[in-house]
């Protein structure tokens, strides 16, 4: 659950505060998964884990770093204010973290980021991910962003826009605003016209095709490390990098952790390293 209350979502209504799996029961499930190329830590609100059990995401982090698992291991979204330096110190000093990171973001107007009831503003968000970079500089590094927000003007949309084209991120995951009965922003008079918001979306996502294209190029003709994914057909198979690059290799590929070259960054071809 969440206990955030942004003021577009319904989650907290529907599920709650958030509940921690206790930290031996997710030892004791990840031990389970001992074949598994890589396990993916979810939840509502991953960042928040603990809270409620006099514990925190960094220990969690701390206590999963010091049983060296055999797979890799990667993390869905986190909130900027819940990666702390001491998060990002046990995150570098693990050899089987995924370097990945998913931050919602929603909106880089600091005015819309009030009405949405975000807790943070764009310099905040903005230092954050400078952060991140220092110590991960070739992570994926990806957020969320609404558009179409109850009131979200012009000027608003170019404040996004240009906060998102100067951002060290590597993609944009965006979504137009949809109304959820219940929630503040339910309420909120000053819709922002369809033919609009279609515009806006299609402007990010031409942003973000271009931040994709820059950070795949990043990697040409250099190793990656990959896991099989799975087989597409005459005798291609795809395989999911560390920074979350799907490529495509001909040949039977490893059933483990490999290392891959990648050789183009338009078909997303990969070789087999040697
Ligand atoms: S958007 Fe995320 S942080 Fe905000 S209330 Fe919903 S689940 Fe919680």
């Amino acid at each position: 659950g969440c206990d955030s209350f942004c003021s577009y979502c319904i989650v907290p209504f529907l599920r709650g505060k958030p509940v921690s799996m206790p930290l031996k029961m997710v030892l004791k499930n990840l031990s389970n998964l001992i074949d598994e190329n890589e396990v993916v830590l979810t939840g509502i609100h991953l960042g928040k884990w603990g809270k409620d059990i006099d514990m925190s995401f960094e220990d969690l982090m701390l206590a999963i770093s010091k049983e060296n698992f055999p797979f890799r291991i990667r993390l869905s979204s986190l909130e900027a204010k819940e990666i702390t330096k001491n998060v990002l110190e046990i995150l570098k000093e693990m050899d089987n973290f995924c370097h990945h990171f998913h931050i919602p973001l929603q909106s880089g107007s600091d005015r819309i980021l009030k009405l949405m009831k975000r807790n943070y503003d764009k310099t905040f968000f903005k230092n954050k991910i400078d952060e991140v970079r220092k110590f991960f500089p070739n992570a994926c590094i990806g957020i969320d962003v609404i558009v179409g927000f109850p009131g979200e003007d012009e000027q608003d949309f170019l404040e996004t826009y240009s906060f998102l084209q100067d951002l060290p991120i590597d993609y944009m995951h965006i979504f137009t605003y949809s109304p959820r009965e219940g929630t503040e922003a339910y309420n909120h008079k000053n819709l922002v016209d369809k033919d609009t918001v279609l515009i806006r979306y299609q402007k990010l996502k031409e942003l973000n095709d271009v931040k994709r294209k820059f950070f795949i190029e990043r990697f040409l003709n250099r190793d990656i490390l990959c896991i099989p994914d799975k087989k597409i057909g005459s005798g291609y198979y795809r395989a999911l990098s560390r920074e979350y690059i799907k490529v495509i290799i001909k040949d039977k590929i490893p059933e483990r952790e490999f290392r891959a070259k990648l050789i183009n960054t338009d078909t997303l071809e990969a070789v087999i390293a040697n």
